[in-house]
């Protein structure tokens, strides 16, 4: 061992390497600040009288598998300049952290965060023979540091929308960056009040938001043209989509209680997948256009329903926003003239987030990339502290577009 070999292999430069003792399973080597390099912590000044020092140990990384401490006696000083009486500082450690909790050297932490890339906390706890809390301790210091306050100021298109966690922690409220795909804010439970401390740090930005895609509820759409009137509010399609299909499912439902002819029950109830699936998805090798067709020719509210559904999608595949509009009013006018109390009711829907449906042709944005993290995420939330500490699970979400190997850990 050498004292070029500390700087070179463990980032520890400006001390002399004076011995190593093999002991507790790994090794420790003793190092030691030379006396002209003592300076004030304060004001760096170098005239600085000895006053004794406490001896300390620091995880560094480690050799050929074994865990390896550095000790050393850190010095503490009385400077004659600014008469600061404390201890030299540390190139490579942050000594300040309380004695109780292990102390690792600035290679080590790095050391910990690279390995926490790649394999679960509780891996690297086990890998390293430290513990678990001490490996997130780390972690969480940098992903803190890293993610905790993302720039908002660049963002111009964002979409906003809810993920359930289960009973505990119920909901959060997610904003993306649609642009960058990064999620910039992750707030606690869900509507208005969620959203207050990212309309606060968005004020303070000054970013230029120019459309915000969200599901249609009440208390998102009343929020954002509050505090972000001159942004335009685009109404998700896959949630329109969604909630069409629950009609459709209620009307079955409504249908298969009604029926008095044992044929037709039948028939209609085993179409409830068949009616959500696109045409285009119908399986040959199951008959089920042929399934289908017969449920159809069977009910003519159901057939009336489904093949509505089935044109949906054209209001969002014109040419233009004019078209579009055609083709959306001919829908609704469609749908209310039906006579099918789920449909008209869809029908009111749409007319009154009209506006907010169009306006994908200006910004076609979805919540749809904030829903494709929605995977990830609950994997994310099947590692067990995505329950017990909520803090560190936001900032994983947070880190989740950056980070490569986020989902172990
Ligand atoms: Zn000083």
């Amino acid at each position: 061992m050498s004292t070029s070999l500390l700087y070179h292999a463990f980032g520890v430069r400006g001390y002399e390497y004076r011995s190593t003792e093999y002991a507790k399973g790994g090794l420790t080597m003793t190092v030691e600040q030379p006396r002209e390099a003592w300076c004030c912590s304060q004001c760096g000044g170098r005239h600085v009288h000895s006053k004794g020092g406490v001896t300390r140990e620091f995880r560094s990384l480690p050799i050929g598998g074994k865990p390896v401490r550095l000790r050393m006696t850190v010095p503490r000083v009385l400077c004659r300049t600014c008469f600061a009486d404390r201890q030299v500082k540390l190139g490579f450690a942050d000594p300040k952290k309380p004695c109780s909790c292990l102390i690792g050297t600035r290679s080590f932490a790095r050391y910990v965060v690279e390995l926490a890339g790649m394999m679960t906390l509780a891996d690297v706890a086990r890998h390293l023979q430290i513990s678990w809390d001490v490996v997130k301790g780390i972690v969480g210091g940098d992903l803190q540091r890293r993610f905790a306050k993302p720039k908002l100021r660049s963002l111009k298109r964002i979409a906003i929308d809810e993920i359930y966690l289960g009973k505990r922690h119920k909901y959060l409220t997610i904003v993306m960056d649609l642009d960058g795909g990064a999620i910039v804010f992750v707030g606690e439970g869900k509507g208005e009040q969620s959203l207050e401390p990212f309309w606060r740090r968005l004020r303070h930005s000054h970013a230029k938001i120019a459309a915000v895609a969200a599901d249609l509820s009440p208390a998102y759409s009343a929020a954002i043209r509050q505090n972000l009137p001159k942004a335009q509010l685009v109404f998700d399609r896959f949630h329109l989509v969604k909630l069409l299909n629950e009609h459709l499912t209620e009307l079955r439902r409504e249908l298969h209680r009604e029926a008095t002819d044992q044929l037709q029950k039948q028939v209609l109830k085993g179409t409830r997948w068949l009616l959500l699936k696109r045409s285009a998805d119908l399986d040959p090798k199951r008959d089920e256009r042929r399934r289908l067709k017969e449920a159809l020719q069977l009910n003519e509210s159901l057939a009336t329903a489904y093949y509505l559904k089935e044109d949906l999608a054209q209001i969002w595949q014109q040419a233009g926003k004019v078209s579009g509009r055609i083709v959306l009013d001919h829908w609704i006018a469609a749908a209310e003239s039906s006579g099918i109390r789920q449909l008209m009711k869809f029908a009111r829907t749409l007319q009154t987030h009209r506006e907010g449906i169009l306006n994908w042709y200006d910004h076609p944005i979805s919540t749809g990339p904030l829903e494709g993290t929605n995977n990830k995420i609950k994997l994310l939330q099947r590692q067990a502290y995505g329950y017990r500490d909520l803090h560190f699970f936001k900032l994983k979400l947070l880190a989740l577009h950056n980070a490569q190997h986020a989902l172990v850990g």
